[in-house]
């Protein structure tokens, strides 16, 4: 038995999933005739209260198409240091968009509305224009917690007042609303876009659907053909999103549930130390001295536990659907 705790990407389609795939009506949704596809984005759309989606390959391409239609060249995004569109997208801000990233350092990968007021730049000819902001929620390397609606607000008005676009990277948005309790429209409107993952925790083997306006999102499929994002029946894919969002929402808080099990456990080991708080599915901890992460992930490996180091002496461990109770009951027993 294999305990896979890299990322909450690994799940695989469970058996009613894959039976939706397989029945999926399709078309060519180039055309714009995939009636799944349609239906996912527009299922999406409507939760959130927004105009329009568009489904896609990856998080990676949502986001980079937000950064793209949002800003022109010698502009500047703002965002956390350690967010995703900086850290993990090979700086496609640079190379698809040509703008500039002014980078915060928040708590945990949250930025506060005075931090942001302080990084928008001055109207000079020699420093790029801040034109978008983008959060993330939850925060993936600052260990899984999330921002509240409440949070939002004001930063959402702070982008209003200086005319700056607002892009939420919510590749666990779900993670984060099932904890907070919040209300989706309301969170549809504080952002101009909103990207969010069907792969991860959800469970979906591939996709993630863009939301935003009708003409955000009009031009944001031209973008995605571009880029070489436009796809033909792949509505058999947008059959295990819709899947998901009907099967595996309320169920992340299992996996919430089972973060915090781990913490609880940790807590007591003499080689565990600093085990950041757990909100949601993603636990970040150090092992002591002498142990090192590469160290204690090759012990944990000979043991069918696979997870990945995010430092010296730092683990990440990421819960999951995959994660079943048998597998729980004999990870505890390892650790
Ligand atoms: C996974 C992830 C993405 C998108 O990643 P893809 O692998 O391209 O789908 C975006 N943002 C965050 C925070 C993520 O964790």
């Amino acid at each position: 038995m294999i305990i896979n705790l890299i990322s909450d990407t690994v799940t695989k389609p469970t058996p009613g999933m894959l039976k939706a795939m397989m029945s999926a009506e399709v078309g060519d949704d180039v055309f714009q005739e995939d009636p799944t596809i349609n239906h996912l984005q527009e299922k999406l759309a409507d939760l959130f209260g927004m105009e329009a989606g568009l489904f896609c390959p990856s998080g990676t391409m949502t986001n980079q198409i937000a950064i793209h239609v949002h800003t022109d060249r010698l502009d500047e995004l703002i965002c956390d240091q350690s967010s995703h569109v900086y850290r993990s997208e090979t700086g496609g801000y640079a190379a698809n968009s040509g703008v500039a990233v002014k980078l915060i350092d928040g708590d945990h990968g949250k930025i506060t509305v005075d931090q942001i007021r302080a990084s928008i730049n001055p109207d000079y000819d020699w420093v790029p224009r801040s034109s978008l902001v983008v959060l993330e929620n939850t925060c993936n390397f600052g260990g899984g917690c999330y921002y509240t609606n409440q949070e939002i607000e004001p930063i959402s008005q702070l982008c209003k007042e200086k005319g700056l676009a607002l892009h939420l990277d919510g590749a666990r948005l779900f993670n984060a609303l099932v904890e907070s309790g919040d209300d989706l429209k309301d969170t549809g409107r504080l952002f101009d876009s909103i990207s969010i993952c069907l792969s991860k925790g959800l469970g979906a083997p591939v996709g993630s659907v863009l939301l935003g306006n009708q003409s955000f999102i009009k031009q944001a499929r031209r973008v995605r053909k571009v880029r070489g994002g436009g796809m033909r029946q792949a509505g058999y894919l947008a059959a295990a999103c819709v899947y998901a969002l009907d099967n595996h929402v309320e169920r992340l808080r299992e996996d919430h549930v089972k973060a915090k099990q781990i913490a609880a456990l940790l807590a007591t080991k003499p080689f565990v130390e600093n085990i950041r708080p757990v909100h949601t599915n993603i636990l970040i901890f150090d092992v002591a001295e002498p142990y090192t992460a590469d160290r204690y992930l090759a012990e944990l490996k000979q043991k069918g536990i696979i997870a990945a180091a995010f430092g010296p002496q730092t683990v990440r461990f990421v819960t999951h659907l995959d994660v079943t109770e048998v597998m729980m009951n004999r990870l505890m027993e390892v650790l």
